[in-house]
């Protein structure tokens, strides 16, 4: 074949460091895989963790959970949602999120977003008012950052519950203030697509006393709570034991030390995938029938991939994303029919009613994802540019 082609899958995954090896390594060797014990001298992988997130963002508390789904559900949960309640949700998200709250028994909502994949606050604004919701859940999909100062103002004044969901966003921030603290509680995924991998995993962050403990109570402690790197107190525990059922949704020592490192180098690999991002927009930008979404002025992001908008008829697009395909560079598209690998849409989750939102499915229709990994090198970046250029540049 003539012309540029990506060797190396964008599906691939750098390596672990050195020192996530090592602490896999040591647990494996202690055989003590559950995060708490009767004997545990040192403090358990999974309290350090939680001790990091926490001293990283600065909250009081942090609750490591086996999932980002998980994550959600319960920081929902622990900050009062109930069955029958509704939570807004904004339709620009993955499929774990409104399973989260459906696993509440909650109703989701949708709210619209505009033609750069941000919640859209008019929407926002009139879902709150005719539904009444507890709350909302703001999915910060694919590291795109909403007008936060709009977002919090508006659920401030209407008494609904902010829960930030993270997956994509660990290292972003709005106004200098990291995404995940502008809420209740702010949730993380350590799924290896994340910033972190881990495998599995999930992070609460919150300042919430109550919420903490009744999250660590639900995630099934055992009574072992003391044995959390950030424990609330005693009393704010007692309170809610009585009340709060065991859904066994704990994180395991090996997930927490192959997380662990990775927190602490967060940062480089954050540099490093703003780089690659600046480089695709600065080599797609002005081809016609494609738009890159922009990112707002008070917003530094962490983006894990790329998106774009093609404006194309379905046949079109389909010819130019097979072209890139052949040539290494797989681009996943939202506007299909049918479901496929991580591009789920709102219209694929019959379980949830429908609304009309007609930004979001006019922008999701020409929605265009590149998977980022974080080692992908310059000339690789180039390739990248050369092949979608040469498929979108007529
Ligand atoms: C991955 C992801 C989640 C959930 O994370 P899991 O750990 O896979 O449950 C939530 N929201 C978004 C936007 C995600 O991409």
């Amino acid at each position: 074949m003539e012309g540029p082609r990506l060797r190396r899958p964008l599906t691939s995954v750098p390596p672990l460091p050195a020192n996530a090896m090592d602490g896999a390594k040591a647990v494996l060797e202690s055989a003590r895989l559950f995060r708490y014990g009767e004997h545990v001298p040192e403090g358990t992988w999974v309290a350090r963790l939680e001790r990091a997130f926490a001293d990283h963002f600065g909250t009081r508390f942090a609750v490591a959970v086996n999932s980002g789904g998980s994550a959600m559900f319960l920081a929902l949960r622990s900050a009062g949602v109930e069955a029958g309640d509704v939570v807004l949700l904004n339709a620009f998200t993955l499929a774990p999120v409104p399973g989260a709250i459906e696993h509440l028994g909650a109703r989701v909502v949708l709210v619209d977003v505009d033609e750069n994949l941000l919640v859209d606050l008019e929407d926002l604004e009139a879902a709150i008012v005719e539904h009444r919701p507890k709350a909302f859940l703001l999915s910060h999909m694919r590291g795109h950052v909403a007008d936060m100062a709009g977002v919090v103002a508006l659920c401030e004044a209407h008494g609904v519950l902010l829960v930030e969901d993270c997956a994509h966003t660990l290292g972003a921030s709005f106004g200098g203030r990291p995404t995940g603290l502008f809420g209740k509680a702010g949730c993380f995924s350590l799924q290896t697509w994340k910033q972190i991998n881990a495998g599995e995993g999930g992070v609460i962050v919150t300042d919430d006393e109550d919420l903490a403990a009744r999250a660590i109570l639900a995630s099934g402690a055992y009574m072992l709570h003391a044995q959390h790197g950030t424990p609330p107190s005693e009393e704010a525990i007692q309170r809610w034991a009585p009340h709060t059922p065991n859904c066994s949704m704990r994180l395991n020592e090996l997930a927490a030390a192959i997380a662990l490192p990775q927190l602490a180098s967060l940062e480089e690999r954050n540099a490093a995938w703003r780089a690659i991002y600046r480089r695709l927009e600065a080599g797609l930008a002005g081809l016609p029938n494609l738009r890159i979404p922009q990112t707002l002025p008070d917003v530094v992001h962490a983006p894990t991939s790329f998106q774009f908008l093609a404006a194309l008829p379905a046949e079109d697009l389909e010819a130019r994303l097979a072209i890139c395909a052949e040539r290494g560079v797989p681009i996943k598209w939202f506007g299909r029919q049918h479901a496929t690998g991580f591009t789920s849409v709102h219209r694929h989750w019959g379980y949830v009613e429908a609304r009309p939102l007609p930004k979001g499915d006019a922008v999701l229709a020409g929605l265009c994802d590149i998977r980022l990994p974080s080692d992908l090198t310059e000339e690789e970046v180039a390739t990248v540019v050369a092949v979608v250029r040469l498929a979108f540049g007529h």
